[in-house]
């Protein structure tokens, strides 16, 4: 991991991706996402802060779990919510 990330990202070893292309909370409730970020503490994956219901920030706020990876093909990126902290892997 990047020297400059913050401890969060830096104890992240195996990067958790999703298990299903979709954000768990939208789904429930019909809406559509712009991207999706899945949270490396449970696994989960939710939509990202260009979508309507931001539900990867929320999660995160809520949930007290920092990191988020991006679940976009081709993207290798850990987020970290509380540090505003960015690595690639
Ligand atoms: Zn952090
Ligand atoms: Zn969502
Ligand atoms: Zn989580």
């Amino acid at each position: 991991m990047a020297d400059d990330s913050c401890a969060h990202i830096s104890a992240i070893h195996d990067v958790k991706h999703a298990k299903k292309r979709e954000c768990v909370e939208c789904v429930k409730i019909g809406a559509s996402w712009v991207h999706l970020r899945t949270c490396q503490t449970c696994g989960l994956t939710h939509c990202c802060d260009s979508s309507p219901n931001r539900h990867a920030s929320k999660h995160a706020r809520a949930s007290s779990h920092p990191v988020v990876a991006s679940a976009e093909p081709g993207e290798r990126w850990l987020y970290c919510f509380p540090d505003d902290a960015f690595a690639e892997y």
